[in-house]
């Protein structure tokens, strides 16, 4: 396939177009079909890429979403960088509901994903210390700065199976090993991202307090409309947040670990 885009942006709930003046386009991969075609246009004189991670009716659960052939789709285009936002839950009530998170680290509480693209016989360990790229990391709480949004410089993110949302029991777990952010998506996107040696951040945009907060009763627990309403009040910061990002992203040069991630990683 001819080169298409060079940055890549994954869509979450309540996310599902981002782009104007699109080519819309279908990308097989060997792992199956994307969740969606994919969107291209030119942004600050780059070519980005964009796919809605649930398709654009949200006709697929996070754990029916096919993550490999997702990251797998946009590697075909080109891609060397992916953005990664999603709606996500606060896990510590510093976190507040309308706050941007670019976690470093996440936990993996899901089962049963396709979570890998080395499934033999060549063996592969790749390092996951920092699963996400220091530099894309960086570059978002740049922009976020810049732009005055209120956004967290590091956090967890413990993600979670579903569709189900947490228990109490379960939510005072996560909160009690200081994680701040809970989400079902960010495993295995991320990390297959990785094994394709393409950058990936993540911005967590919270929308909720999970099951509510411990001594607080005038909280709700999360329900997925809530979600929603929450994410678009603040879909207009994300949308300003990815282009800003996208318009200082250098193209032409990464000196990060990403872009090595293979050189060490086989047996
Ligand atoms: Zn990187």
């Amino acid at each position: 396939m001819e080169y298409k885009a060079d940055i890549g942006v994954f869509g979450g709930s309540g996310f599902y177009s981002f782009l104007e003046d699109i080519e819309e386009i279908r990308v097989d991969t060997p792992y199956g079909a994307p969740s969606d075609k994919i969107s291209i246009a030119a942004v600050e004189g780059k070519r980005v890429a964009f796919l809605p991670r649930h398709g654009r009716d949200h006709r697929l659960p996070p754990h029916m979403i096919n993550y490999r052939a997702n990251v797998y789709a946009m590697k075909k285009l080109g891609v060397t960088r992916i953005i990664g936002p999603c709606a996500a839950g606060s896990l510590q009530p510093h976190v507040k509901p309308g706050d941007f998170v670019v976690c470093d680290q996440f936990v993996n509480r899901t089962w049963g994903r396709r979570d890998t693209f080395y499934d033999g016989p060549i063996t592969t360990h790749i390092g996951a210390a920092e699963p996400y790229c220091p530099e894309m990391r960086e570059l978002a709480i740049k922009c976020a700065k810049k732009l005055d949004l209120p956004v967290h410089e590091r956090g967890t993110v413990v993600v979670v199976q579903g569709p189900r949302f947490s228990t109490k029991a379960e939510s005072r777990e996560f909160s009690g090993h200081g994680w701040e952010v809970i989400n079902m998506t960010q495993y295995p996107e991320a990390i297959l991202a990785r094994e394709l040696e393409i950058c990936y951040v993540n911005i967590s945009l919270i929308t909720d307090y999970d099951v509510g907060l411990e001594g607080n009763p005038d909280i709700e627990p999360v329900s997925h409309e809530a979600v929603i309403k929450v994410f678009n009040e603040n879909i207009g910061n994300l949308r300003k947040l990815l282009i800003e990002i996208i318009k200082e992203i250098r193209v032409d040069k990464r000196d990060c670990i990403c872009s090595e991630a293979l050189k060490t990683a086989r047996l």
